[in-house]
């Protein structure tokens, strides 16, 4: 099936007809939460397989080829699906956006295909127990022994570590440089021996992020992405395209963006839609909402014609957080008391507490708001940095 990928001749709308078609035949009614990973995975390869997505990534890597009008109507047709962004967020938003500007061409080759296609889930191992918001403080070391990298640390917060092939890491190869000209960023497979995967449950009772310890991890000498040593400026590009992807998408739009339309339907289902506090709140949530819609599509149109909107990524990264308070905060004054107790069989309650659980961290994953509205105040804004962190022994900045 793969082959007739590059056959297929069509123009956007007709492009459009048979996207629609497809997902209503396959999809209607299946979100995340009822499909599990091996059938994710069918369904991903099954859409790259008919030539419905990797529409703009160059042939030779196992795109289309095609110009950044399809990719639009791919976006809009499949943001009622939440499960298409999940898995393509990370591991083509960000590891391939990433991979594919840093990358030889042998690293494109073997990889970028196989991830477009869905048969390799990428994460990212940046954060450490003792390296978050200043991942200049990586410790995870890599020493080079003969034609091998020699990989030891432990990473934190992985996303999506177990279902994952491969990862890009933050790692430190020469400890004698100053901290962000000594680190590198490897390609890590995380089948190798040395690598453990510990799931840490979170408040929502999903394990959705894992502790990776790396011990004595031998990796292949072309593992590293670029030369040893430029680590960092492939971390900020890699993190540009990250707050891309996760606030209103590159690769799609997030799930919370269509909230308005649900959340409209159950306050006229629970008898509460004239309730000034719901009225208030659902005001604030179309609002956000349509904010996100209009920065997002211009960042799409920019990425579309190959511009890089850089800093504005940490602006979509902020609203994104904030919209999802607001759609956890909506959806508690419309669910009422039943949120605090359910009965057993009111899955849109039991979804409405573990909406509110879980929006926290859309202001921490991807680096927290404190650390966008930084990048903000200095990068788009033109004020004064801020002090670079003090030692105990130097004294304070006047
Ligand atoms: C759902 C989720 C998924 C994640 N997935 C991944 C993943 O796949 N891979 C990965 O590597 N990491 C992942 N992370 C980790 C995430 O990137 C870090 O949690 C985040 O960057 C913050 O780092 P930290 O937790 O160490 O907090 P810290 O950096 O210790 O920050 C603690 C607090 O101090 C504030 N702070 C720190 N520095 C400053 C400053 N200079 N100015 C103002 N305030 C500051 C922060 O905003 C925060 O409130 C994930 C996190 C979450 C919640």
């Amino acid at each position: 099936m793969t082959s007739t990928r590059s056959e297929i001749v069509e123009t956007p709308s007709e492009y459009r007809d048979r996207l629609t078609r497809w997902l209503e035949a396959n999809l209607a009614g299946r979100t995340s939460r009822v499909l599990d990973e091996a059938e994710k995975r069918e369904i991903a390869q099954q859409m790259y397989d008919e030539g419905l997505t990797a529409l703009t990534w160059p042939e030779q890597y196992g795109g289309r080829g095609l110009p950044g009008d399809f990719q639009t109507v791919y976006n809009e047709a499949v943001a009622q699906y939440d499960w298409a962004m999940l898995a393509t967020t990370v591991t083509i938003g960000i590891c391939g956006a990433t991979l594919s500007d840093f990358g030889t061409e042998e690293q494109k080759l073997r990889h970028l295909p196989r991830m477009l296609r869905g048969d390799e889930r990428w994460t990212q191992l940046l954060s450490e127990p003792g390296a978050g918001s200043d991942l200049a403080s990586v410790s995870t070391r890599a020493v080079r022994e003969g034609d091998r990298w020699i990989v030891n640390g432990q990473k934190v917060w992985t996303s999506s570590a177990v279902e994952s092939h491969y990862a890009l890491a933050l790692v430190r190869t020469d400890p004698t440089a100053p901290a962000r000209r000594g680190v590198s960023m490897m390609i890590v497979d995380l089948s190798a021996p040395g690598v453990e995967i510990r799931p840490l449950r979170e408040m929502t009772g999903r394990a959705a992020f894992n502790e990776v310890f790396l011990n004595d991890v031998s990796l292949a000498g072309d593992s590293i992405l670029g030369s040893p040593g430029e680590g960092w400026p492939i971390l900020l590009r890699m993190l540009t395209h990250e707050r891309l992807a996760l606030s209103a998408g590159t690769t799609g739009r997030r799930m919370d963006l269509e909230a308005f339309p649900r959340l409209l339907e159950l306050a006229k289902a629970r008898g509460n839609v004239n309730s000034g506090e719901v009225r208030g709140l659902l005001s604030e949530v179309f609002i956000q909402q349509k904010l996100l819609d209009l920065l997002g599509s211009r960042m799409r149109t920019a990425s579309e014609f190959g511009l890089s909107m850089g800093p504005v990524g940490s602006i979509g990264k902020v609203g994104a957080a904030k919209a999802a308070r607001l759609v956890a905060e909506a959806g508690i004054a419309i669910g009422g008391n039943d949120t605090q107790a359910w009965a057993a069989d009111d899955e849109t309650s039991a979804e409405l507490a573990r909406t509110l659980l879980h929006f926290p961290s859309a202001g921490i994953a991807g680096g927290t708001t404190e650390i966008q509205k930084n990048t903000i105040a200095e990068r788009l804004l033109g004020l004064p940095r801020e002090p670079l962190p003090q030692s105990p022994t130097t004294p304070p900045v006047k």
